[in-house]
């Protein structure tokens, strides 16, 4: 009897989110984030992906950081909350919002792989640096706002895999870190696949021996789950002809995040298949199943890819299983209607899941069977709240139209397995 009642009670933290919601506040600001909580934050500007991370001794980590991109819509959704500032201003101004204070500086800056989605593209209109060395988009815009202890790409410092990496975008974030490593102490690193010791807490290891970072793959790179040991999914290069060259998308960061018994599964943009060569692809080319094998059941996840149809396969969800999936979109058919039914399919993986969208257009909304209906959200930013320790995490969705940080909606406390 005591058991049952007590299952009984479970059920009801588990599933009874208006009860969750009213201790929170719905219509109120977010709670800020407390010492020994895990903020993911997934940001939405309606132009790429930016997440910031406050790690539960106060270390900062922004992953990707939006931003213009070279196209236009449909390509693109409009700017949130409105046209008036850059992306990357905009996000910028959230983490200024949300970092405990002083909120003068994060700690790390992550760029998953190199497209204006993520690390924001220069365009001939993009405006000069107020020190002159450079010019404004996405991370270099962030830079004018906060000051940036350590910067991780996938490339540094020759940026030459697969190949000599040149084009406007580039060539201005390499003119960035010159310049504030020079000036502003900024350091630079690439990104090791297979350490836990590269993404740390800066502040108080000590107090939450229970997280880690585990970085799984960059490059083609993908821990084997031993030690910090890796292997290449690609060919060598020299192998291969240049048209066949693995994608920027595939070379994408990806890690988990660990507290406790709860992780979280980030990836770029990774894929299974290639967007214009999908009939019988190499194997290699399947580079999120790798991924997801080693990274193993996560309670939430990062969609990769913005929910497009070449990602998100039926082998990298069953392998994570994931409780939430959160979905950052930037464009029509996001998430696709075939990659839509993979995440809600029973017979991907069996057990519920509740999923977010950042920003659904009536595109999408009328061609991804009832997304409105079944997703939790799919307008506003997304930030998953890890208790201290680990043991259970809650969604907020956040109204996105202004800066006031009101939420919409609260789901969970969902327990961690
Ligand atoms: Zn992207």
């Amino acid at each position: 009897m005591k058991a049952s009642l007590f299952a009984f009670a479970l059920l009801v933290m588990v599933f009874d989110a208006d009860a969750q919601a009213s201790d929170v506040g719905v219509g109120g600001p977010l709670p800020a984030w407390k010492r020994g909580e895990l903020d993911i934050h997934h940001i939405n500007t309606g132009r790429g992906e930016a997440q910031l991370l406050i790690l539960p001794d106060g270390t900062s980590l922004l992953v990707d950081t939006s931003g213009k991109t070279e196209e236009k819509p449909p390509f693109s959704l409009p700017t949130r909350p409105d046209a008036s500032r850059a992306p990357g201003e905009w996000v910028a101004r959230y983490v200024q919002r949300v970092l405990p204070k002083p909120a003068n500086r994060i700690d790390y800056v992550l760029l998953t792989h190199f497209h204006g989605d993520h690390m924001g593209a220069i365009v001939p209109e993009s405006p000069r640096a107020s020190n002159g060395a450079y010019r404004l988009s996405g991370i270099t815009e962030i830079a004018e706002h906060l000051s940036i202890g350590k910067v991780i790409d996938r490339g540094w410092p020759n940026y030459d895999y697969p190949t000599t990496l040149s084009n406007p975008t580039v060539d201005n974030y390499r003119k960035f870190l010159d310049w504030q490593s020079a000036n502003r102490g900024l350091a630079v690193e690439q990104f090791q696949p297979g350490r836990n010791d590269q993404l740390v807490l800066l502040r108080d290891p000590k107090d939450h021996p229970s997280f880690e970072i585990r970085n799984l793959a960059a490059n083609g790179n993908v821990w084997t789950g031993v030690g910090t040991v890796t292997r290449s999914i690609f060919p060598p290069i020299e192998r291969l002809a240049k048209d066949d060259y693995p994608i920027e998308n595939k070379l994408s960061i990806a890690f988990r995040v660990s507290y406790g018994s709860f992780d979280y599964f980030t990836g770029g943009d990774l894929s299974s298949s290639d967007e214009e060569t999908a009939f019988a692809p190499a194997p290699w080319k399947d580079i999120e199943t790798a991924v997801a094998r080693v990274c193993g059941p996560v309670e939430a996840m990062k969609a990769n890819h913005h929910g497009s149809w070449d990602a998100n396969s039926i082998a990298f969800l069953a392998a994570l299983r994931p409780r939430v999936i959160v979905v950052g979109t930037r464009a029509d058919g996001h998430p696709a209607i075939n990659t839509w039914k993979r995440m809600t399919s029973q017979r991907v993986w069996s057990g519920p899941r509740d999923i977010f969208a950042t920003n659904v257009s009536p595109a999408t909304a009328a061609t991804s069977y009832d997304i409105e209906k079944i997703a939790k959200s799919t307008q506003g930013h997304v930030v998953i709240r890890v208790e201290q320790g680990g043991a259970s995490y809650r969604v907020f969705v956040l109204d996105d139209s202004n800066e006031e940080m009101r939420v919409k909606a609260v789901f969970g406390a969902y327990a961690s397995n």
